[in-house]
């Protein structure tokens, strides 16, 4: 059997990664790998039984809680007892529904369905509203509130969204009498068929507007440009979106309103780089204070912080400093933040500097350095002399 893999490389996520993360992973994964999708294909079967299994355990806060500190022998009892790790979960994918991962994604399902069709007066979810909000480092770090200006569909005020003027109402369709279909005759050599067809007159509404409402041109909506004010929680990062419930589009046949989905856009830092929740910066030190330490500043996502570089620090060596990186996206605790010290070496030196170093530099022996007599003993290995 082969290793198991780690449920968070599994769906490609950082550890610590929301539950919109995963679940947002999730789908995407699910659909690229569902068995329908891919008939006959067993690599895409054991991804999707594997993407199902790390979803069954991180979705979960408790499996998760139990899963980050103690693998997968913390929500799989038979994990490690020589059966392979599979046995608790059953390993089947029967109960995952095409149907379930497109609804959700689109939230409500019709148009997989056959009941918006069948009937076009069913209520229906307003369509959702997709708009980018450009925030600084620090503003999806700390969170912030921003204005968002969009462009949404709402219900006509002129005429109560029916469509019809003001003062009349939609009238009951004389093509078909209301009832959204018409039956059609056809002469065929086994007799006369009947068929039912959508009205074409009222496109299978039953009601017919005579007067359309000049204000919405009869549709019933009318597009409104909106300001709305958005909280961006802390530890939003590039994509994240953010979904503003019942503030998109109207809904039809008093079905309700679809969402607002703010997409998170994150401008670099010049000096915080980001890897999931930690923080990286680097910050150059001189040749003497890496020789000897000093005490450096250094800079958080939450202010200044001093910290002591040790004696005989290398060039390039890292720092962690726990808990001091970014605020998890609805979620307590913090990732850590690493300090990359690189030495800067001057470009340029006057006459007495260069003196002074070489004076220093002849005070040296071998044993001040540990690489470089590791290197001229290899050297001397292979080249001999
Ligand atoms: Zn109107
Ligand atoms: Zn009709």
């Amino acid at each position: 059997m082969a290793e198991k893999r780690d449920y968070y490389e599994v769906l490609g996520i950082p550890k610590g990664a929301s539950s919109d993360e995963i679940k947002k992973a999730y789908r995407k994964l699910a659909l690229k790998y569902h068995p329908d999708y891919n008939p006959g294909n067993k690599e895409a079967e054991e991804k999707f039984k594997e993407i199902n299994e790390a979803n069954e355990v991180l979705s979960d806060p408790e499996k998760k809680a139990r899963y980050d500190q103690f693998g997968f022998a913390g929500v799989d009892p038979n994990y490690g007892a020589g059966q392979g790790g599979a046995g608790g979960f059953g390993g089947g994918f029967g109960g995952v529904d095409l149907g379930d991962l497109f609804g959700d994604i689109f939230g409500g399902g019709f148009g997989f369905g056959s009941s918006s069709r069948a009937n076009p007066n069913a209520p229906r979810k307003g369509g959702d509203v997709r708009v980018g909000v450009n925030l600084t480092f620090m503003e999806a770090v700390h969170g912030c509130k921003k204005n968002i200006t969009l462009n949404r569909k709402e219900a006509c005020k002129e005429c109560g969204g029916t469509g019809a003027a003001k003062g009349t109402t939609p009238e009951v369709c004389p093509d078909c009498g209301g009832r959204g279909v018409v039956t059609v005759q056809q002469r065929t050599p086994f007799g006369v068929m009947q068929s039912q067809r959508p009205c074409t007159r009222c496109g299978g509404k039953g009601k017919f507007v005579r007067n359309p409402c000049t204000h919405c041109h009869g549709t019933g909506r009318i597009n409104v440009k909106k300001t709305l004010e958005v909280n961006i929680p802390a530890g939003v990062s590039e994509d994240t979106s953010i979904a503003l419930r019942g503030q998109g589009d109207a809904g039809l046949n008093g079905g309700p309103n679809g969402d607002v989905i703010v997409i998170c856009s994150v401008k670099a830092d010049p000096m915080f780089e980001r890897d999931g929740y930690d923080v990286w910066v680097t910050v150059p030190i001189t040749y003497s204070q890496a020789v000897m330490g000093a005490e450096v500043v250094v800079p958080t996502v939450d202010g200044k912080v001093e910290y002591t570089v040790p004696e005989g620090t290398q060039s390039g060596a890292t720092f962690r400093l726990r808990g001091k990186g970014i605020q998890y996206l609805g979620g307590r605790g913090k990732g850590d933040q690493y300090v990359r010290v690189t030495v800067e070496i001057p470009k340029k030196l006057n006459k007495t500097q260069r003196e002074a170093l070489k004076k220093f530099e002849e005070s040296l022996k071998e044993e001040n350095y540990e690489q470089r007599k590791s290197f001229f003993k290899n050297l001397k290995d292979k080249f001999g002399k």
